[in-house]
């Protein structure tokens, strides 16, 4: 079901499909998406979605009209919510403007700024693999549901041990780098970039890629990529283990990671003239 659920300035009131507005409301049916998204209509304003919720600003002279879809979903009040937080946000972009606007620049009024993080080069670099950095980020701001998150929430459960181990609690801080399993396949993954390091724990392994993995060059991308595909990889395994998937040992592991690494350097401008790059190249397959 569309409602009207406001009308922001201007005199008229209108709902879509409605008498003289059979054009707004065509073009502001809305697109469902579970994600916060943008979506720009020309000369009419944007679309933007929530959580199920749909929200449309028009901008015909001065009135502006929002659409909220009904949902069912418990969330959706509270989306509700946020997205009418975002709108007034947004309304100086929306005010004599003769040039349309991009969804990147609605963002970058409407969203929330603090300052960088010290690793975010971790994260957020050319050629990631989206989904790895988003386990990574996770990982980093200790979010995952490690068992002993779990418990700290509330939930009931009768094992705490790590899934890779069985020997320590399932913290994050043990579950990456601190257990055997994760250990050995970081020494090896850091041993094929010529790094002969012994994996500390999570604390010093962040603050050392942190302060090491800067500049564009073949090592550090390879670096990178072969943290993210760690950290996912590590999770994966250990989630395998918890629903009844086959342990794999971190050598099997250790080719998964390569292989990620391998295609995601496919193609890519690297001077193996440079005997640093042609050993790296050998070491991971990279043609
Ligand atoms: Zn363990």
């Amino acid at each position: 079901m569309i409602s009207l659920i406001t009308e922001v300035e201007g005199s008229s009131c209108r709902s879509p499909g409605g008498e003289g507005d059979e054009k707004d409301g065509k073009d502001a049916l809305p697109v469902v998406g579970d994600e916060l998204a943008f979506h720009q209509y020309a000369n009419l304003g944007f679309i933007y979605t929530a959580g199920g919720t749909v929200n449309a600003v028009n901008n015909h002279g001065s009135s502006r009209i929002s659409w909220v879809i009904s949902t069912n979903s418990s969330s959706s009040s509270s989306q509700r919510r946020r997205l009418l937080k975002l709108r007034p946000a947004a309304h100086h972009l929306f005010v004599n403007r003769d040039k349309e606007l991009s969804t990147r620049q609605i963002w970058e009024a409407i969203r929330p700024e603090a300052p960088k993080v010290v690793w975010h080069h971790l994260v957020w670099f050319v050629g990631r693999i989206p989904k790895y950095c988003i386990i990574l980020w996770m990982v980093i701001l200790d979010r995952l549901p490690t068992r002993i998150r779990l418990l700290r929430m509330g939930f009931a459960i009768d094992n705490d041990k790590c899934l890779l181990c069985n020997l320590e609690s399932e913290t994050r801080n043990h579950l990456f780098f601190e257990c055997d399993y994760a250990g050995n396949l970081w020494k090896a993954i850091l041993q094929l970039c010529g790094v002969n390091r012994r994996a500390s724990h999570w604390d010093g392994e962040l603050a050392w890629a942190t302060h090491c993995f800067k500049g564009k060059s073949l090592i550090t991308r390879v670096l990178k990529l072969a943290l993210s595909s760690h950290v996912y990889w590590i999770w994966k395994e250990r989630n395998d283990r918890l629903f009844g998937g086959v342990p794999r040992p971190w050598s099997t592991i250790l080719e998964d990671v390569k292989a990620v690494v391998r295609i995601r350097l496919r193609g890519c401008s690297i001077n193996v003239a440079d005997p640093r790059n042609a050993t790296l190249c050998a070491s991971w397959n990279i043609a």
